[in-house]
């Protein structure tokens, strides 16, 4: 398949060749037809396969002349990921007369006010930013036709989705929706049924909810011994990078001190702690400094903080979401990861419903070094699920009593 068989303006497949593109990848052979069809696209590829001119090309080719606000407008997660595709767009309007601006936090408002207030065609936005600037009224959504969620399990592991549904809510209702991620996790079935319109889905290769990528292990154990569990898995995994959620920052600071104690590279983020510290934090994890980021949900929100080996659920969350969402932070793309979850016999219940949202049961794994306190969990079928010992699961081999081995060391 050749580029010049789509039909697309000569003015897009001159920017193609001047971009030294020679084929279409197969995301591109899908979408690209199905785009310029108008119908609403969910796409699902791995990084790097070319989801942007998947849907650039198709969206340039059909937006008309100029209107008095955006016609188009492309959410993306992160300021890089923003700008990376607004250089994309500017280089396939290249030789259309469209203007392309972009807008995302941590940078003034004066630039992106003035470019607003002269009118763009295609806009590209980080949501929080995007949604201050509606609010001065810079921006007006209404005359939205063609809208993108790209990298759309990202922008919903950075806790971004009551913001794109606000967005969303302000877009022009006649409009086409299309939705590219890398894989398509429960939370963002909910974003499609509510955002699209009778959706065709293109897989390239294998779909991937990071249910299917992520190995998950709960490790039942007695309150009094969470900490001493914490500190054997932590032995016992060979990890690279791990995130331990908490539920309270009290509880998170205890744990880095723990961690400190016991020679871990060990940090921490919540919201008790200044900016700098915080950002501190994260550069040192991101860049190796630390091995281990001790976290609360809401300080994890809105991070970037992709690929990590391992995610530890000291607490168990009380909300599937949330699982999910701490998971996401593991298992994405090709790559694979751990999410091991340390549960007390009050957890039974909020287990149950992460097992119901993510349909699948998490096998309970013990460690067969460690001393273990008799727990209720422990006894045949008090958490509902019938004896640890009678549960096999796929991939992982049952050892004498019920013990699973640890992951791997990859990479
Ligand atoms: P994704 O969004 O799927 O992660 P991108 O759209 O960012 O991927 O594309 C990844 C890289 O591949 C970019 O450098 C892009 O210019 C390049 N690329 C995209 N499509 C093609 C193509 N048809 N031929 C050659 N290179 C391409
Ligand atoms: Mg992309």
């Amino acid at each position: 398949m050749q580029f010049h068989e789509f039909g697309l303006r000569l003015a897009l497949l001159d920017a193609v060749q001047a971009m030294g593109y020679k084929e279409p990848t197969p995301i591109q052979e899908q979408a690209i037809p199905l785009m310029l069809e108008g119908k609403d696209v969910i796409g699902s590829a791995q990084t790097g396969t070319g989801k942007t001119a998947a849907f650039a090309l198709p969206i340039i080719h059909q937006i008309g002349t100029h209107g008095p606000g955006p016609r188009c407008l492309i959410l993306e997660p992160t300021r890089e990921l923003a700008s990376q595709t607004e250089e994309s767009f500017k280089k396939f309007a290249r030789f259309t007369n469209l203007s392309v601006s972009v807008v995302f936090g941590g940078v003034g408002y004066g630039k992106q006010r003035d470019e607003l207030k002269a009118g763009v065609d295609v806009l590209v936005a980080t949501p929080g930013r995007l949604l201050d600037h509606i609010q001065e009224r810079l921006v007006d959504l209404s005359g939205i036709r063609h809208l993108v969620l790209d990298e759309a399990d990202r922008m919903l592991d950075m806790g971004f989705l009551p913001d794109v549904k606000r967005i969303i809510d302000r877009c022009g209702k006649d409009r086409q929706t299309a939705l590219f991620s890398a894989t398509i996790p429960p939370a963002i079935e909910t974003l499609i049924h509510w955002a699209m319109r009778s959706p065709v889905t293109i897989e390239i290769g294998q779909r991937r909810t990071p249910a299917e990528t992520v190995k998950h292990m709960l490790y039942p154990v007695a309150e009094k011994q969470k900490k001493d569990l914490l500190r054997a898995l932590l032995d016992h995994v060979h990890y690279e990078s791990v995130i331990i959620f908490c539920r309270t920052r009290r509880r998170a600071d205890d744990i880095e001190a723990l961690l400190k104690r016991n020679n871990h590279r060990a940090a921490a983020i919540h919201s008790d702690r200044s900016q700098k510290d915080r950002e501190g934090a994260l550069a040192g994890f991101k860049d190796g400094k630390y091995e281990v980021l001790v976290a609360t949900d809401i300080a994890a929100r809105g991070l970037d903080i992709a690929d990590v080996t391992h995610v530890i659920n000291y607490d168990v969350p009380q909300h599937p979401e949330d699982y999910v969402h701490r998971i996401g932070r593991t298992g994405r793309a090709k790559a694979t990861g751990d999410a091991l979850t340390l549960m007390v016999a009050e957890d039974a219940a909020a287990v149950r419903s992460i097992e119901r949202f993510i349909s699948q049961t998490i096998p309970r794994v013990k460690i067969e070094s460690f001393k273990y306190d008799y727990t209720a969990l422990f006894d045949d079928g008090k958490d509902g699920r019938g004896s640890m010992a009678d549960r096999k699961v796929k991939g992982v081999r049952l050892t004498g009593g019920y013990y699973f081995g640890p992951g791997k060391k990859r990479r």
